[in-house]
């Protein structure tokens, strides 16, 4: 058949980056902001290192969208999930991720944090992440559109490869999770035993991730470097049934992964595993053939190695075809990251 043209590919995966404010540390250490974002024009510069005496210079890079320091969690919610909502109701599977450096913001993106001395109710608290506020507003459109619906969501992280479940009611972390291929739907995986929760109301969420992150923490422990080298999978899926005028009952299901990725230190700027971290053994197989799946699907290459990690098959149905994918990629404004942030901006750029 006839290939989708340009403009077409741009409405499947979008790219958005967040820049977070210089932090104490960086302060202390005499690191200065080098980053600039413009908002309006959607595009990001950054300043780079000259010799003493030279002109300086910088490097400008265009998203989908440009998120500044002072961005809040609302507009990130607003301008990235809430359009992809939208498809996710009408049947579609749908995937946002945060990429980039740790301590760039990509858990404060996703899932966000409470404000000091309980001055906010979850529900209303500013800096809640785009995962409650995603559920809050599935309860409040499917209850005011009028349509018999459930909502189930789970919680599993992948380490070194290896499948966990945050959301199991088992006290033990340890125990790892066995992926096979769904013989009734194409692409798609069956994980034996994994906790599928279903959530009655939205109160009930902040619950469901408070169960998560206690076990997240267990993990932590167990597992050297877990929260920078694992990647988190939080899926919602929604059964949605409509009763038309003539009697007959449409029914639809809809999923959204929000995916907080493992840092992307060890990805050099090329894409490529960097050298000091393949010496030391430290390669993240779902990091990395993520990047692969996603330029093959920029592409249009005809194999996408989907099979490749873990990651990409448990998203295989999720990636590509008729579903839409958001990548936010986060980043440090500091002068002393500039490494890590050029890469990031690189790989985000990569993907668009
Ligand atoms: P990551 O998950 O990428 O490792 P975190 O989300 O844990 O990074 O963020 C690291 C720190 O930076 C946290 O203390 C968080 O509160 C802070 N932070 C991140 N992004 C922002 C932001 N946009 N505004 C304010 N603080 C932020
Ligand atoms: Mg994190």
């Amino acid at each position: 058949g006839k290939k989708p043209d340009k403009d077409d590919k741009g409405k499947h995966i979008q790219v958005f980056v967040r820049c977070r404010p210089l932090n104490g540390i960086e302060r202390k250490a005499n690191s200065y902001s080098i980053v600039e974002c413009d908002q309006a024009r959607k595009e990001l510069s950054v300043k780079l290192n000259v010799p003493l005496g030279e002109k300086s210079s910088k490097k400008t890079y265009t998203y989908d969208m440009v998120f500044g320091p002072a961005a809040k969690q609302i507009e990130i919610y607003k301008s990235v999930v809430y359009p992809i909502l939208d498809e996710v109701i009408l049947g579609y599977n749908c995937t946002v991720f945060a990429y980039g450096q740790t301590g760039t913001g990509k858990t404060f993106t996703m899932e966000g944090e409470r404000s000091p001395n309980d001055e906010f109710t979850w529900e209303e608290d500013p800096l809640a992440g785009v995962i409650p506020r995603t559920l809050h507003q599935i309860f409040e459109k499917l209850t005011s559109l009028g349509v018999e619906f459930s909502v189930k969501v789970s919680l599993l992280e992948i380490y070194n490869e290896e499948l966990f479940d945050l959301l199991s009611s088992s006290p033990d972390i340890g125990e790892r999770l066995q992926m096979f291929d769904d013989p009734r739907s194409k692409g798609a995986v069956l994980i034996k035993g994994l906790e599928e929760v279903t959530v009655h109301n939205k109160d009930e969420v902040y619950h469901i991730l408070e169960h998560g992150a206690a076990k997240r923490r267990t993990a932590s422990t167990l597992m050297n470097a877990y929260s920078s080298r694992s990647h988190s999978v939080f899926s919602i899926t929604i059964h949605m049934k409509e009763t038309m005028m003539d009697g007959e009952e449409l029914v639809k299901i809809g999923k959204l992964n929000m995916v907080d990725l493992a840092g992307s230190e060890n990805i050099g700027r090329s894409g490529a595993v960097d050298k000091r971290a393949r010496e030391a053994g430290n390669i993240n197989q779902s990091l990395l053939t993520l990047g692969r799946v996603i330029t093959a699907l920029v592409e249009r290459t005809p194999h996408i190695p989907y099979r490749e990690s873990k990651l990409t098959r448990l998203l295989q149905d999720s990636l590509g075809g008729r579903t839409k994918t958001s990548i936010i990629a986060t980043i440090s404004p500091a002068a002393v990251n500039i490494e890590e942030t050029l890469s990031t901006l690189e790989y985000a750029a990569r993907a668009k």
